[in-house]
């Protein structure tokens, strides 16, 4: 800003000798005329009444401005006054301030007051020459509501900046805690140089009319006066006050805070863990080895030598990544020699490959149907089917998990649908247990549905050589045959595999297929490879099952009943909490079992569920087998 010289402009308004509204901008003398009348028509129309009474003070500030650089903004989403007050006596305390819960008792006085208490922060004395009005910070503007032009807007919470900006910035003030005494409104905040303006979402009960100002001090008693004149009379100009969009903005991310802290308390927070070694029957956590049994690698591909040697050439020869999607210049003879290698290994006439299962899942279900169509959906499916049928716009009919008989019923009232779809997880992946594929295909076709099966845990687990559930039943394949390479193939990226005219359509209209960039070579030459590996090893996919029917077999010695028709064993426990329990008592014992809850399974149904591979050993899993049995004994006999 230029030479221009500055004003305060004050006001004032009451009632009857009570107070209604106040203000104070600073300004220079160009805008003084347009704020002063702003100010005076606040007072008129302020919400608590019209005043008989008020007062304007307009004065020069010549010579003597100082700019300051407002306090940097946190907010603590807090949920209850207790909260918000041991939030602010933590961060006083961290603030080298001793007495904090001492200090936050005071309160009860300060309110009375008109002004902020001035409080030795160490021997708690008051040193504001008058107890009844005590200090008063005044003389303060946000520079930025000059700028904006809107000098005589109301904006609580850069006020409150502004003067915690300027308190912080007084000879021997160490710290300041605020609680407003409206009683509607429960926020509050603690302010030091170096913490900066932590605002406490929470920090009064609602409805507590308590509340007020208490200014921290330590230094010699002499100072106190250099203190209250600089707080009380000299001006300052504060820069950089975040805008109320950035405040609303924090408020959005209280919310999402508030929502994290309710899953927290029902049980149902997730976090990573860093497995540090390549996936396999075993793995470093923490700095521990650990017995997984969570692995979807079930045939303990991804760190076969041939696999990772094939995926570390692809990079050599044909880069890291694709560079584009697969209809523009993402298609390379990797892409092209895998496809082939799926179609031959499932039998069908071509395939197509995607980013991932996920998006394979989405993309076909969005492609084949959409409004006016069906789609008739188990309700144990996988939420990649789910999101599908949601995306699709189709009308979507659940029938009962594996009930194939609901399934023939809701596909007669779906005769005047243009297309209808019906889809199924072949191996449901949270209890393990296989669709009918012989009985859905005969139902599908006898109701001109197009059938969809998704082989995620059937590939490489089902069927002599791991060629899924046609193989294992003998039978022929549905109509949309979906896989993924992340699992048996220990690979990334997912596939289609049906007629060529299948995907040929695919290739045209599937979103993820055409609009995301294909993946790259070294995943791809992976799951190539491990094909290879599978068609030339399938005594691994006998020894998985191997592995499945010893394990439950242990189980079962154990007490633990449970059955699995693939790799994936679930143990039911019912109980959320107590699943969690399970699974950390279990990675105690050094095994690693994962507790799968809501919204993955229906509330109540939580469970451990195991996934064996073909690379554990026999003793691995009667000793899991047994600490399981143990630990479930133990968490149910508490409940
Ligand atoms: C894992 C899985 C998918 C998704 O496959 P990704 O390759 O991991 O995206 C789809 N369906 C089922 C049944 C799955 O278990």
């Amino acid at each position: 800003m230029s030479e221009e010289s500055y004003y305060s402009v004050k006001m004032r308004a009451a009632r009857g000798g009570a107070h209604i509204s106040g203000a104070e901008k600073i300004v220079p003398a160009s805008a003084v005329p347009k704020v002063a009348s702003v100010l005076v028509e606040r007072a008129l129309t302020h919400a608590k009444g019209v005043p008989d009474f008020i007062n304007l003070k307009v004065e020069s500030q010549e010579g003597s401005l100082s700019r300051l650089k407002a306090l940097k903004v946190t907010t603590h989403a807090t949920r209850t006054a207790a909260e918000g007050r041991a939030v602010a006596a933590e961060l006083l305390r961290g603030a080298g301030i001793g007495r904090a819960d001492e200090i936050l008792a005071r309160f009860a006085e300060s309110h009375s007051m008109r002004g902020a208490m001035l409080l030795d922060v160490d021997t708690l004395e008051c040193l504001e020459p008058d107890p009844e009005r005590g200090v008063r910070a005044t003389y303060m503007d946000d520079v930025s509501s000059l700028q904006k032009g809107t000098a005589g807007g109301k904006n609580h919470y850069a006020e409150a900046i502004v003067l915690a900006t300027k308190v912080q910035n007084a000879p021997g003030v160490v710290g300041e805690i605020c609680v407003s005494d409206d009683p509607d409104y429960v926020t509050g905040y603690v302010a030091t140089r170096e913490l900066g303006y932590r605002r406490i979402t929470v920090i009064k009960e609602k409805g507590d009319p308590n509340g007020g100002r208490i200014f921290l001090y330590r230094g010699p008693r002499d100072g106190v006066a250099e203190t209250i004149r600089f707080l009380e009379q000299t001006p300052v100009l504060v820069t950089d006050v975040p805008v109320l969009a950035a405040v609303r903005e924090e408020h959005r991310f209280d919310q999402l805070a508030d929502a994290l802290a309710a899953r927290e308390k029902a049980g149902l927070s997730r976090y990573c863990r860093t497995l540090v070694a390549p996936t396999g029957p075993t793995a470093i956590v923490d700095g521990r080895e650990l017995l997984v049994l969570a692995s979807n690698d079930y045939l303990d591909l991804a760190r076969d030598p041939r696999v990772m040697a094939a995926s570390a050439t692809a990079a050599r020869t044909w880069g890291a990544g694709s560079g584009g999607s697969r209809l523009t210049t993402g298609t390379q003879p990797p892409h092209v020699r895998l496809e082939s290698s799926l179609a031959r290994f499932k039998g069908t006439e071509a395939a197509l490959v995607y980013g991932t299962g996920y998006m394979a899942n989405v993309g076909a279900i969005t492609a084949l149907v959409g409004k006016g169509d069906a789609i008739l959906s188990d309700e144990l499916n996988h939420a990649s089917i789910i999101d599908g049928c949601r995306l699709s716009g189709a009308d979507v009919l659940v029938y009962r998990h594996g009930d194939l008989d609901d399934l023939d019923r809701k596909l007669s009232l779906c005769r005047e649908h243009r297309r209808r779809l019906v889809v199924s997880d072949g191996v449901f992946s949270m209890d393990g247990d296989m669709l009918d594929l012989p009985r859905f295909l005969e139902i599908t076709r006898r109701h001109d549905a197009f059938s969809m099966v998704d082989e995620a845990h059937a590939t490489g687990v089902l069927g002599g050589t791991g060629r899924g559930l046609s193989e294992h039943f003998g039978c022929g394949h549905p109509d949309i045959l979906m896989g993924t390479l992340s699992k048996a193939l220990g690979s990334e990226g997912g596939f289609i595999c049906g007629s060529q005219l299948l995907i040929d359509y695919l290739r045209n209209v599937s979103r993820p297929f055409i609009f995301s960039t294909s993946p790259g070579a070294p995943a791809l030459e992976a799951a190539t490879a491990a094909l290879e590996v599978l068609e030339a090893e399938p005594e691994r996919v006998a020894r998985l099952r191997e592995n499945v029917a010893l394990f439950v077999a242990e189980l079962a010695k154990h007490g633990v009943e449970t059955r699995s028709e693939s790799a994936i064993v679930p143990i039911l426990v019912g109980d959320e909490k107590a699943a969690l329990a399970a699974s950390a008592a279990l990675e105690t014992q050094g095994i690693l079992v994962p507790a799968i809850r809501y919204p993955t399974v229906a509330r109540g149904a939580a469970r451990l569920r195991v996934a064996l591979m073909s690379a554990h050993e026999p003793d691995q899993l009667c000793r899991a087998a047994a600490a399981i049995a143990s630990c479930l004994k133990t968490t149910q006999g508490k409940r």
